[in-house]
């Protein structure tokens, strides 16, 4: 009965509506909004993505719920408890304390998780702590943001997807609204599964840095294997989406993700960045990276095209990148 979804549904609301009352009213909540506001994160931004505070107690979350009726056990399940073993006696304390916190929500917008956000630099703990898995929250399965997102994608056939919670929160009060965060997860099968059901087209939107290009060249093989169309946007360096909007408006995100190149262009353009292309052998791990790209595409009629651009890119004929296209097998990242 710990493991039953409803109740475990029905202590998600609950402590999503306890952390949101303490940063919206409570005096415990004072430091957070001082902090929100720094963030320029306002109290409509605040309702509208149901932000809350988790208080810095050990057990302010756990002796409410308990006093609502929750068992430990339930609370444990939910990720939202950590077992201890005090004394050879086994007890519980709260997973999230002194964290702003965002909801996590599933495609109808119920709450399944939590991820929660320091607010001081100093501190030594991870800067984000998520939920673990649950029966409720299977992080390969979560888009943040796409219950949010998922109308505006379907009008558009279109999905921004971003690293972080807060680079989504931002892009909507924008106006861009297709838009979900990947919450520094790498993009799987089931998240590109979740979008190609109302999209044609993913836009990436990675940080410039060797990891996000690695991250973006990754989840671009599993977006082709699942016959989406991607681009991929390389922002300028130490920007994300918060930021550049904040410090650029927004008319420049929005001008980036228009002009973004396919990921073939994009990994072309990354190797041209890092290897000499003009050396026979540098030229070969290009043709290589180039032709494992497109190996992932199970379609022909969308394969013609890329091999066509890596064509005239390489200055390979596309009858020999077709024949070698023919010898390999795709590889993961
Ligand atoms: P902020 O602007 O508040 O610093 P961010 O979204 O820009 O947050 P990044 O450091 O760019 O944070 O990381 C991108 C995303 O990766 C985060 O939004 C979060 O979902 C996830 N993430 C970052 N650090 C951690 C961590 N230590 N543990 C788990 N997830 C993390
Ligand atoms: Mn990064
Ligand atoms: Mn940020
Ligand atoms: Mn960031």
């Amino acid at each position: 009965k710990s493991g039953n979804k409803d109740v475990l549904f029905k202590l998600h609301t609950d402590a999503a509506a306890f952390y949101h009352r303490i940063l919206t009213d409570s005096p415990d909540g004072e430091e957070a909004r001082r902090y929100m506001e720094e963030r320029d994160l306002p109290m409509e931004i605040i309702r509208e993505w149901q932000i809350g505070y988790a208080p810095q107690g050990w057990e302010e979350l756990r002796s409410r719920a308990k006093k609502k009726g929750y068992t430990d056990e339930q609370l444990e399940a939910a990720g939202l408890v950590v077992p201890s073993d005090r004394n050879g006696k086994k007890s519980f304390y709260d997973r999230f304390r002194s964290r702003v916190m965002f909801p996590i929500c599933d495609q109808m917008g119920r709450v399944i998780g939590f991820s929660g956000r320091i607010m001081n630099k100093a501190e030594k703990t991870a800067k984000y702590v998520n939920s673990p898995e649950t029966l409720l929250f299977k992080k390969n399965r979560v888009l943040f943001g796409f219950d949010k997102a998922r109308k505006p994608i379907v009008e558009s056939r279109q999905a921004i997807v971003v690293e972080g919670q807060i680079d989504a929160i931002r892009c909507h009060q924008a106006g861009l609204d297709n838009v979900v965060a990947s919450q520094g997860t790498a993009l799987t099968d089931n998240h590109a599964k979740m979008i190609k059901r109302y999209a044609d087209e993913v836009v990436l939107v990675l940080d410039a840095d060797a990891a996000g290009v690695k991250a973006a060249l990754a989840s671009s093989e599993i977006f082709i294997a699942n016959e989406l169309s991607v681009r991929v946007v390389t922002l300028p360096e130490k920007e994300d989406p918060d930021s550049l909007i904040k410090n650029s408006g927004r008319d420049v995100l929005i001008k980036l993700v228009e002009e973004a190149p396919g990921a073939l262009d994009f990994l072309i353009d990354a190797f041209q960045r890092s290897e000499n292309i003009k050396t026979e052998a540098g030229r070969m791990r290009v043709v290589k990276a180039v032709l494992n790209l497109i190996s992932h595409c199970p379609s022909a009629a969308r394969r013609d095209p890329m091999i066509r651009g890596a064509s005239d890119r390489l200055n390979i004929s596309p009858l020999a990148l077709n024949q070698d296209l023919g010898r390999i097998k795709p590889q993961q990242r």
